[in-house]
């Protein structure tokens, strides 16, 4: 209960607005956020994921967003991304670029958030960059899935995301499989209604190996996206790592020292890397999926 309610307070739209408001708070929060983002600009995510390039890992980059309400900020929002993918392509860096769909027109309309992904899909392909559409609450799943589907029927280098919390999700990874586009595996961060769930737990853990292995049999590429050493142990057990098909991915600045242990065996290592303004929403899907990270943030703010 505690864990909820510190998740209910984390995503709250009007304390957002009073720490983004705030010339005492902002700076404050900021710090707390700076152990997960890497900045408020492009060339601070360019820097770090070239670090990590450098080091030998794969990288993910998101110009963080999500429910943009004008057709203006979704214009802004799509141009950041096109600028991020010429960017990466003229400097022949092969990471992949993440987003909400909701941050790129869904949240007002699908044909635009359809468009968008397309625009941005196209301009991918000629640096050979590929995308990935993270999954968001529960409620938005059909409409991104539909999406996803339309898109990806036309374009090859557009992934998806799959929730393995949701219950629904066993039957649209069968549907998935019929795409070519990667399937990035995550327990799933939202707070949803309890019946659409399971919860943290054992059955969790073994239901996120079985879709593992189901997409394994299929030889569909997958990401496996976690900071769960128990299922990090057994892909290293169970050889699914050996696929060239799998990667791991992780969140930087979450487990620093389990990436770079998968990254030295050789395989498939990659660092999910986030930049922009709209930090704090960042750093509250942080807190909201481990609470814990409320004391880490708290003297992260104290300490500094
Ligand atoms: P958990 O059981 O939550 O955590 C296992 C252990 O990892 C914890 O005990 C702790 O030691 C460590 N840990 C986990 N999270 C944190 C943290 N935030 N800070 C510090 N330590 C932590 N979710 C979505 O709903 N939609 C998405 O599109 C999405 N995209 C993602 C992309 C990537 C690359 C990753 C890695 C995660 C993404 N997530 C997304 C988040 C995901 O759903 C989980 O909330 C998150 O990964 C935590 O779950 P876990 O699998 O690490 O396991």
């Amino acid at each position: 209960k505690f864990s909820n309610a510190l998740k209910s307070v984390a995503r709250n739209e009007g304390i957002k607005q009073y720490i983004q408001n705030s010339e005492e708070l902002y700076p404050l929060f900021m710090r707390a956020a700076k152990r997960f983002v890497s900045g408020e600009k492009r060339p601070d995510a360019m820097k770090k994921a070239k670090e990590l390039i450098e080091k030998g890992y794969l990288v993910s980059l998101e110009f963080i967003g999500e429910n943009t309400k004008t057709a203006d900020e979704c214009q802004l929002a799509k141009e950041e991304f096109l600028s991020l993918i010429h960017e990466l392509g003229a400097h022949r860096m092969k990471s992949t670029i993440s987003f909400d769909l909701s941050h790129i027109g869904m949240a007002i309309d699908r044909k635009l958030g359809l468009e968008n992904l397309k625009e941005m899909a196209q301009a991918a392909e000629q640096y050979e960059l590929n995308l990935m559409i993270s999954m968001e609450e529960s409620e938005k799943t059909d409409r991104i899935l539909e999406i996803y589907k339309e898109a990806a029927s036309i374009y090859k280098n557009i992934g998806i995301t799959l929730q393995v919390h949701l219950k629904r999700s066993l039957d649209d990874l069968t549907e998935l499989l019929n795409y070519p586009g990667k399937i990035r595996l995550v327990k799933g961060a939202y707070q949803e209604p309890e019946e659409l769930v399971i919860g943290r737990s054992e059955e969790l853990t073994e239901r996120y190996l079985k879709f593992i292995e189901k997409s394994v049999k299929a030889n569909h590429p997958i990401s496996i996206a976690t900071h769960d050493e128990g299922i990090l142990q057994q892909v290293l057990e169970r050889g699914y790592i050996h696929d060239s098909n799998v990667e791991l991915e992780m969140l930087d600045g979450v487990r620093p020292d389990l990436i770079k242990k998968v990254k030295d065996q050789g395989y498939h290592a990659r660092v999910y890397v986030t930049y922009g303004t709209e930090w704090y929403l960042y750093l509250a899907h942080r807190i909201a999926e481990y609470p814990p990270n409320i004391y880490t943030a708290v003297s992260d703010i104290i300490g500094s």
